[in-house]
């Protein structure tokens, strides 16, 4: 089933077409990777979708609703979730304490609540730490945990909207290659479990040939070839934005190395 369709998005910043007319589908129980080197328009797309841009033209439909022109808040409501990254002033609160604001901002109520009730959707939080793995982190401060929990928790709080459809900013920045790997089979396997879709972008090559059921690619905000990660791999256009001519990801040494 298609969940989101995406037809003739463009967004322009004074003279700059930072995204230039593109087209993709997404389809429910998919992985799909936007990629392109810096500059390609990827988090433009992203912030597009979940509303904190409005597109200069073209639509965005998720099951046949128009998200151009909605509200952040209101695409939210619309089970559009997104992963953020947690702030440094909520990182001396506990894991679950982080899961319940995002449960509270949610149901719209306001963080300053919170104070009074400390209770306040603790079993749903709980449930949704159980679901990546760190019901048994719940009392740590977030402050104490690894990286890669940390993720983890922050992929639990992208949860909190029961979303149908996920964006994810490059999750794996910053992780060493095992912790990547984890994550991603998590969110492989959450894609499935929750019958929804995500939407990721990611530096690691490695990542996305691993992952991504199909992906996208983007290049001074035209969308240059899509496909799977064979096609993608041996796409000439992609191989000439991300090497120049005459190289390619298989002799390219250490892909993951590449900052695009
Ligand atoms: P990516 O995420 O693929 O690295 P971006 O979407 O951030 O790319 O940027 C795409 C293009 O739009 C770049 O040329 C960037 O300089 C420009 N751009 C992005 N955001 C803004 C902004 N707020 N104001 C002006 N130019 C912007
Ligand atoms: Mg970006």
């Amino acid at each position: 089933m298609t969940l989101l369709q995406v037809r003739g998005l463009n967004k322009s910043f004074g003279g700059v077409r930072a995204v230039d007319g593109i087209n993709f589908d997404l389809q429910e129980g998919e992985l799909l990777a936007l990629i392109g080197p810096n500059g390609a328009g990827k988090s433009t797309t992203f912030n597009m979708v979940g509303g904190q841009l409005k597109a200069s033209g073209g639509s965005i439909r998720l099951l046949g609703k128009e998200l151009v022109g909605r509200r952040p808040r209101d695409i939210c409501r619309m089970q559009v979730g997104r992963t953020f990254q947690i702030a440094e002033t909520f990182a001396s609160l506990s894991v679950v304490e982080n899961v319940q604001m995002a449960l509270l901002s949610h149901y719209g109520k306001g963080f300053s609540l919170f104070g009074s009730a400390r209770k306040l959707y603790r079993d749903e939080a709980m449930e949704l730490l159980s679901q990546v793995g760190m019901q048994h982190h719940a009392e740590r401060p977030c402050s104490e945990l690894a990286y890669g929990d940390v993720k983890r928790v922050e992929l639990a709080m992208g949860l909190a909207n029961d979303p149908r459809l996920l964006l994810m900013d490059e999750p794996t920045a910053g992780m060493g290659p095992e912790e990547r790997n984890d994550l991603m089979a998590l969110t492989k396997r959450l894609v499935v479990e929750r019958r929804m879709a995500v939407l990721f972008t990611e530096h690691s090559m490695d990542v996305v040939f691993a992952y991504a059921d199909r992906m996208i690619v983007l290049a001074r905000g035209r969308l240059i070839a899509e496909g799977d990660a064979q096609y993608i791999r041996n796409h000439p256009k992609v191989q000439e934005v991300y090497f120049g001519t005459g190289k390619t990801f298989e002799n390219e040494q250490a892909p993951s190395q590449v900052t695009p």
